[in-house]
């Protein structure tokens, strides 16, 4: 597990739920989400109706799922957590939808992973709130049509362009979530020490919040890594200096690169001259499987404007040279 991940670990998982905020005014950032999504949801409360399936697009750890519980505390309704994996067959989202009560909210996390025929039928459930049930195979194979409760589903997915036209234009509202700023994390980080009863000053909680690469989850997370330390190797309180040295111990630098970031960053200065190399003479040379360099460093590093995939091969910017403190070789020399 890294400890700059997205995806909840276990840990998060059982210590997430304490920290969700409750409702929007205590979710933080997201500022259009929130404009927009308040203005849904009051409409329908207005109306007595059930609120319009929305739809959450962004990168893991971004607040969806916090989102849609908040979604179903607004509309005093309950909710029900699945995710598109864990439904392979349409049998499996009946079930789940003859279930549901009037107006509870249906979260479906990752829904551009559900399987075709469950997916064709949640198109006919989302906008008649019908669906059919085969009964039988083969020539004698019946369908039986049956009514669903209005519900709301809140599908999430971190990329809106995965899922195909006809499902994406099935939901009445599409969410972007964009990624945190840096002082948006500060207030994530401070209001969380704030739940787990952990000091913390301005800068400690700055110099968390520039390492959490956009992401609540990792802030979450890099805050009790460093209350641990802050525990055994001071009086528990956290300010700057408390939190650069326990990051360094965990070898998350100012900028959020982990180990594994920084490896790639620095064959691809040291031993390629910045580049252009290719993806696999890279790997090979940080000892990793193309994949993991492909999909668990590359994502970050361009977006953090360290390194540009081109036709040729992956490329260094001058910001990589910066970060890691060297001086790119002169142009033309050689
Ligand atoms: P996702 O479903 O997008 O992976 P989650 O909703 O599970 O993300 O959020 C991950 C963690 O980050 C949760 O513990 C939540 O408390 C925190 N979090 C996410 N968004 C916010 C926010 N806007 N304000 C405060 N905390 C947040």
């Amino acid at each position: 597990e890294r400890l700059v991940g997205a995806v909840a670990d276990g840990e998060d998982q059982a210590v997430e739920a304490a920290l969700r905020p409750k409702d929007l005014g205590e979710f933080i950032g997201q500022e259009k989400v929130r404009v927009q999504l308040d203005l849904v949801l009051r409409a329908a409360r207005a109306r007595g109706a059930t609120a319009d399936h929305v739809l959450l697009s962004g990168a893991p750890g971004l607040g969806k799922t916090t989102l849609s519980m908040i979604i179903a505390a607004e509309m005093g309704a309950p909710i029900r957590i699945t995710s598109g994996p864990a439904i392979q067959h349409a049998g499996d989202l009946a079930a789940i939808l003859s279930s549901l009560q009037e107006g509870e909210v249906l979260f479906l996390d990752e829904i551009h992973r559900m399987s075709r025929p469950a997916e064709e039928m949640l198109y006919m459930a989302m906008e008649d709130f019908r669906v059919d049930v085969i009964v039988g195979k083969g020539p004698g194979a019946t369908a039986i049509p049956l009514e669903l409760p209005p519900f709301t589903l809140v599908g999430a997915t971190t990329r809106a362009g995965l899922l195909p036209p006809p499902l994406r234009d099935r939901f009445g509202f599409t969410a972007h979530m964009e990624f945190y700023e840096p002082a948006e994390l500060e207030r994530v980080v401070h209001r969380s020490a704030l739940l787990l009863d952990v000091g913390i000053d301005a800068e400690g909680a700055a110099e968390i919040a520039g390492r959490s690469r956009g992401t609540p989850r990792i802030a979450n997370r890099l805050l009790r890594r460093v209350r641990d330390y802050a525990q055994v190797k001071a009086d528990g309180a956290i300010n700057r200096e408390i939190a650069g040295a326990a990051l360094k111990v965990y070898e998350v630098d100012g900028r959020g690169l982990d180990r594994l970031d920084r490896a790639v960053l620095e064959a691809l200065l040291k031993l390629f001259g910045g580049g252009p190399v290719g993806l696999s003479t890279l790997a090979v040379a940080v000892g990793e499987e193309r994949e993991t360099v492909e999909e668990v460093a590359e994502p970050f590093l361009v977006r953090e404007g360290l390194l540009a995939r081109t036709p040729r091969g992956r490329v260094a910017t001058p910001a990589a040279w910066a970060h890691l403190g060297l001086v790119p070789p002169r142009q033309g020399a050689g």
